[in-house]
């Protein structure tokens, strides 16, 4: 009989195949054995499993490459090599020493209270995994059948990495996250992926719906179920290739209001196969997750940057400096145990406090400044003294950059209105542009984390209260020819992009993937019977 769950959509899209089960169980320990040897069994294991991670990290690009490297990176941290040494120093057989090591790291992880944090649990058991192999002498798991939905708890990313996805093929996880890696690799590929479908997904073999757009799983489907289902998926990949081929055509609504697409970058790799020229531009760069190993290093951060302005041709690129804390902890730079993270010290407020960290951020912008029209954007403004703050911050390094000699641009400087008070009172802060990050605006304006999906439902730009704050954002924009634009996920959201268009915005920045289908979702809206500049 047909079963639907539903859990959280985190790759879009629909798959039809039979369910395969993965398990990540570590399985049983060896009986204690050649313990001498243990320690030499360890330093091999782990000089194998970085071979292997270096020849995988060499065969990829894009995201899968950035997920390997962070592998490496966990695999060189030599405390997990130290506490495992210890172990086995007590008596341990080398097998059980790393499990247990990692093991303590895995519960620390799956257990945080942060999103970020448990969605990498997973990368640490795919290590785990690797090592025991080599410990244990065990094969590499089994490979699923093509065009399978793999049911699991979690999917490690070298599982999905070594699946052949070539005939299609779906995810469909007990827990799982859509921040996790394995997400973001879905996404890249198009992979269908539901999370968080609670202890009810099923076992067995049958054939199963997921659909990654609206978040649910239907396994068993009668007959008229599938029929409608797949009708469904082909109307949506005919739109989808339609929206591609006009990608690089201009957004106009049927009544002629032209619409600006920027897009939003996280990583390098974002910019794969994405030509500059259907976009109007970058209109956020997340830095904390590009240079998160480069927080003091002016030159690697300037390479990234400078990157990145190439890339844009000419068209402007919008550096968001660090935004650390709330959703986007950071080892060593933001703060543990706040009682309310999402409250506490969080981008602006972070970066005033460490100048070290925020100068080296603005030298390396201003000096990529020099190659091509760059923004600076700030996150999460509160009150007009850190605009002022983050001014004088500017000012004296390029007044450096002067006196040293050293090439650089003059960047403008902008504000992320994510916060309501700011959104209320625009007229508060100088600022040459303001772009308005709906993920954050929503979740302080509703009162719903952003991170929690039994709450993050009730959020979403159609609330009128949201969108009252919005376009008194874009009015003022219009009225003292400040530059507007929106960047949080709702710009991508044809649903919302209606809404948004009504409130007054023009521009918006979007992830590289959406871009085609939000352009198109403007040239079917006309605007003409719909009074502009309020909900
Ligand atoms: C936002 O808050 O809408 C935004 C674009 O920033 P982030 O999602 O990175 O917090
Ligand atoms: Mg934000």
């Amino acid at each position: 009989m047909e079963l639907r769950l539903t859990g959280l959509p985190a790759s879009a899209g629909v798959a039809i195949g039979r369910m395969t089960h993965f398990s990540t169980d570590a399985g049983a320990r060896r009986p204690v054995a050649d313990r001498p040897l243990d320690l030499d069994a360890l330093n091999d294991a782990l000089a194998a499993s970085l071979a292997e991670l270096r020849a995988l990290e060499q065969s990829l690009d894009g995201a899968a490459a950035d997920i390997i490297t962070f592998q490496i990176a966990v695999l060189e941290d030599p405390e997990f090599f130290k506490q495992a040494g210890s172990a086995i120093a007590a008596g341990a057989t080398a097998d059980s020493a790393w499990m247990g090591v990692l093991d303590k790291e895995i519960a620390a992880f799956a257990g945080s209270g942060d999103e970020h944090f448990r969605a990498r649990a997973v990368d640490l058991v795919d290590i785990r995994d690797r090592m025991l192999r080599r410990l244990r002498g065990q094969p590499e798991p089994r490979r699923f059948p093509p065009g399978a939905v793999v049911v699991a708890d979690d999917l490690p990313p070298s599982i999905f990495l070594r699946t052949d996805w070539s005939q299609g093929g779906g995810i469909a996880l007990r827990a799982g996250s859509p921040s996790s890696h394995v997400a973001t690799l879905a996404r890249a590929q198009g992979i269908p992926m539901v999370v968080g479908l609670g202890a009810a997904a099923p076992r067995g073999s049958s054939l199963t719906i997921v659909d990654g757009t609206n978040g649910t799983v239907t396994v068993a489907p009668a007959s008229e179920t599938l029929a409608r289902v797949r009708d469904w998926a082909a109307a949506e990949e005919l739109g989808q290739q339609s929206a591609r081929a006009r990608r690089f055509d201009p957004a106009v609504t049927k009544d002629g209001q032209h619409v600006a697409f920027l897009i939003n970058v996280s990583n390098l790799s974002d910019l794969t196969g994405v030509d500059a020229a259907c976009c109007d531009g970058v209109g956020l760069v997340r830095t904390e997750f590009l240079i998160e190993q480069a927080l003091s290093d002016e030159q690697r951060q300037y390479e990234s940057y400078a990157r990145l302005v190439q890339w844009a041709a000419g068209k402007p690129v919008t550096i968001r400096t660090i935004d650390g804390g709330g959703d986007k902890p950071m080892r060593g730079y933001t703060r543990d145990r706040e009682t309310n993270p999402f409250m506490g010290l969080r981008g602006i407020r972070l970066s005033l406090l460490k100048p070290d960290v925020f100068r080296v951020q603005l030298r390396a912008i201003a000096r990529a400044a020099a190659l091509g029209p760059v923004r600076i954007l700030l996150p999460m403004v509160t009150v007009a003294d850190e605009i002022a703050q983050a001014r004088g911050h500017l000012s004296a390094v390029m007044d450096e950059l002067r006196r040293d000699g050293v090439d650089h641009g003059a960047p403008s400087l902008g504000m992320m209105v994510e916060v309501p008070a700011a959104a209320m009172a625009p007229d508060l802060y100088d600022v040459e542009f303001m772009s308005i990050g709906s993920n954050d605006l929503a979740q302080y304006a509703m009162a719903a984390a952003r991170d929690n999906p039994e709450v993050v439902s009730s959020m979403g730009v159609p609330h009128p209260g949201l969108l009252a704050m919005i376009a008194n954002v874009a009015r003022y924009g219009r009225e003292r020819g400040v530059d507007v634009s929106l960047c949080g996920d709702s710009g991508g959201d044809p649903a919302a992009l209606a809404h948004l268009l009504k409130a007054g915005i023009r521009k918006v920045s979007v992830a590289p993937a959406l871009l085609p289908v939000a352009k198109d979702a403007v040239r079917h809206l006309d605007l003409s019977g719909m009074a502009r500049g309020g909900p």
